[in-house]
């Protein structure tokens, strides 16, 4: 496909010189002296050009989107009407407690939901993204300890953990202490305990953790972490798993990030924007940022006065119109949350038993929304790697699943099928694996060169990391 450029033909779609202006009055160092060089198409090629353009994105809309750990669910496209109402969307953030209580209401109310959810006591809607409320999450522990004239200086964190997690701790001046996972895939309880002393500020754990399973032993873990004076930090990025089931608070959770561009089906993918609020027990609500929203019987406010506050972590209240298509998302389904978390567990182990006489499978349980499949042995008796596998995949329409994570399986295959595809999808997916693995077995060539047919084929991908071109050159 030609660039825009290659493509300009003289015409003018639009005019945007008046020959006529004058410009006197601008100084003539600020004026151009030759043309900007803008490519020249009529109004109906430009419209072909971006059309074909936006036809080569993968999405959702168009087929299987099986990413691992990120949950590509199907977004209601009714979340996005609501978002953009006209009250939503032209709403200054300047504007008085007074003037915006409808959008005050909508947050205070999707707190209480969150609230409901976790099990927890009080909820900020500021942090971003899930990396962003891990890093919110840390500062109110810091700050706890560090009110209580207890300063910790180590967290904890499970070497399946995902790396925004020692990320996080360490952001925030923590030295990070990795423990091994047992040959169940869960938190080994014995490691724990030989790492645990009063120095040991928390634990970071996603449960299910990253393998997609149930951590078993996390009641005995959180008696151990309390007991020991520490607390326990729940990365909600598989909150989708659980819902209505269990929660954090009864697994003995103190701080929770819930990734709502993951488990409450707003879109994300491309950078954003997205929104992780934190949920903490009453324990740590005075250290909460500033503001949450908070309401009085009468009226909705934005609460400053917290006592401990870490802080604004976000310029104003947070990303709105997300927050906005995530609370449209819980009261469409209500109760139903519940079958999405047991539809989204059906369906990962429905696949699971079908791949896993194809795949190794390093840790043969039942999952949880996710399972992680190993590709060592097609890379051993074929040379066919898990990257390989995943750009044969692009040949299929199919989205790769999340591959090379978590580091604890070689060659791992994350698939996260989610709740909202239909068993013929399923089906689908199962037969374009099986196919994959026969022809790794008969043609590893032609694996090993996909994709065949994306418009862009093999990319050196350490180059396109280090040196990404990313200008026309004319
Ligand atoms: C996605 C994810 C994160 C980070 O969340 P972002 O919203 O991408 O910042 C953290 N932990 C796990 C397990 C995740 O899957």
């Amino acid at each position: 496909m030609k660039t825009i450029f290659e493509k300009s033909n003289g015409v003018d779609g639009i005019n945007l010189t008046d020959e006529n202006m004058d410009v006197s009055f601008l100084d003539s160092s600020l004026l151009r002296s030759e043309k900007i060089g803008l490519p020249q198409l009529g109004e109906l090629d430009v419209m072909r050009h971006y059309k074909e353009l936006s036809d080569r994105n993968f999405c959702i809309e168009k087929g299987f989107y099986p990413l691992g750990s990120c949950t590509m669910k199907y977004n209601p496209k009714v979340n996005e009407f609501l978002a953009s109402l006209e009250d939503f969307g032209n709403l200054h953030p300047l504007a008085d407690d007074a003037d915006c209580q409808g959008a005050l209401e909508l947050m205070y109310k999707l707190q209480e939901a969150l609230k409901t959810l976790t099990g927890m006591d009080a909820v900020t809607l500021q942090p971003s993204a899930g990396a962003h409320g891990e890093l919110t999450g840390m500062m109110i522990i810091k700050k706890y300890f560090e009110t209580k004239g207890d300063l910790r200086k180590k967290v904890i964190i499970p070497d399946s953990a995902h790396g925004t997690n020692p990320a996080s701790a360490k952001m925030c001046g923590f030295d990070i202490v990795e423990i091994k996972s047992n040959d169940r895939g869960q938190v080994d309880i014995e490691a724990l305990k030989s790492v645990l002393d009063k120095d040991v500020a928390a634990i970071m754990m996603t449960n299910p953790n990253t393998l997609g399973l149930f951590e078993e032993n996390v009641l005995e873990i959180s008696r151990l972490m309390h007991e020991n004076g520490s607390l326990l930090y729940y990365d909600g990025a598989n909150f989708n798993a659980i819902m209505g089931y269990t929660n954090p608070e009864l697994m003995g959770f103190d701080v929770v990030h819930l990734n709502l561009h993951k488990t409450m089906a707003t879109p994300h993918g491309g950078g954003g924007p997205g929104a992780g609020p934190v949920c903490v027990t009453e324990a740590l609500k005075e250290f909460l940022p500033a503001p949450f929203v908070d309401f009085d019987g009468q009226k909705y406010f934005r609460n400053y006065n917290i006592k401990h506050s870490i802080g604004s972590v976000k310029a104003f209240y947070g990303n709105f119109g997300v927050l906005v298509k995530a609370y449209a998302y819980i009261l469409m389904m209500g109760k139903n949350l519940k079958n999405a978390s047991e539809n989204a567990v059906l369906n990962a182990n429905y696949l699971k038993e079908k791949l896993k006489k194809y795949y190794d499978l390093p840790y043969d349980e039942v999952c949880m929304h996710e399972f992680v499949l190993s590709g060592e042995k097609q890379k051993h008796e074929n040379g066919v790697s898990t990257l390989n596998i995943a750009k044969a995949l692009m040949d299929e329409n199919t989205h790769p699943p999340t591959v090379y994570f978590p580091l604890i399986v070689h060659e791992a295959i994350m698939i996260e099928p989610t709740e909202s595809e239909t068993k013929e999808k399923m089906d689908e997916f199962a037969d374009i694996m099986i196919k994959i693995a026969k022809e790794a077995e008969i043609n590893p060539e032609k694996l090993i060169s996909a994709p065949h047919s994306t418009p862009v084929k093999r990319v050196d991908e350490t180059l396109a990391a280090r040196h990404p071109d990313l200008k026309f050159q004319g």
